[in-house]
């Protein structure tokens, strides 16, 4: 190990064991808020900003009271992540994919509903940069499976599962109506910049797999109907719609108006 290497992997080390510190550290964090909201309203004091996050929390809150021990409480619904596509992007967009993987992932920690996480096809320089980040962080990601293997082993030991397989791609015809528990929905893992036109669309085909694309042109009107969106953002829209359902607020909350 080269000297920064090992001091990397000393910080990775120290990051990794002082996790549940740190996660302490948030709750209590967010406890102080708020205690001070409270005294706020007491006071008659409440502005927008804190009645907007009064609001989230008290939706969080019904939402999470639904299940009897007030854990959060999967959908049910399992998103795959394809990461079939690493020799079709340069280092740079390797890099974006691994942190657009990491924020799934905290995005599904965080939500009120999380998906089960699988990420297939996990090879060469993604498998490598994952290896680097965090010190293997990854392998320590709450509601998350990883397979080398692609994700036809999916239904390569029961072939009635295809069936319930929707590839998720802009160029699809066929648009989601809504999403189903029982459904696993795949993310092409791929950065391109736009690049590969069809590329996921082929690739179902090929399965024969079913594929969908969001119905982004019915709620977004501004947004062409095949926009092409990054991995996290429709990641995040999936996460929003099981917690709202509702698709115009879902693509709002990723895509707000005012961006485009
Ligand atoms: N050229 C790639 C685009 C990569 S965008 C392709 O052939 O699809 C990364 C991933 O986000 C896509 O693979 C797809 O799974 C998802 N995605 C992006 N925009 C989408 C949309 N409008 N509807 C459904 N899925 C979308």
């Amino acid at each position: 190990l080269s000297k920064s290497a090992a001091k990397k992997a000393a910080r990775a080390e120290r990051y990794a064991a002082t996790k549940l510190e740190r996660r302490a550290k948030e709750k209590a964090a967010k406890r102080a808020k708020k205690q001070e909201r409270a005294l706020k309203r007491a006071a008659g004091e409440l502005d927008s900003d804190d009645n907007a996050a009064e609001e989230r929390a008290r939706h969080k809150k019904r939402l999470r009271a639904t299940t009897a021990d007030g854990a959060t409480h999967p959908f049910g619904g399992r998103i795959v992540l394809d990461l079939g596509f690493d020799d079709m992007m340069n280092d740079k967009e390797i890099s974006s994919l691994c942190s657009q993987l990491a924020y799934t992932y905290s995005v599904n920690r965080a939500a009120a509903f999380p998906f089960r996480l699988l990420y297939t096809g996990l090879s060469g320089r993604t498998f490598a940069r994952l290896e680097r980040m965090s010190d293997a962080g990854y392998k320590r990601w709450t509601h998350t499976e990883w397979w080398h293997d692609g994700y036809d082993r999916l239904w390569k030991e029961d072939p009635d599962v295809r069936e319930s397989v929707v590839y998720l791609t802009a160029d699809a015809d066929e648009e989601l109506a809504e999403l189903d528990p029982g459904t696993t929905y795949i993310i092409g893992g791929i950065c391109d910049h736009n690049r590969y036109k069809n590329l996921c669309l082929n690739k179902a085909r090929d399965g024969p797999i079913r594929a969908a694309r969001l119905p982004i042109g019915r709620y977004l009107a501004a947004l062409s109907t095949r926009k092409v969106l990054t991995v996290n953002q429709v990641f995040e829209i999936l996460i929003k719609w099981v917690e709202l359902r509702d698709w115009a607020q879902a693509l709002e909350h990723v895509v707000p108006k005012r961006k485009f």
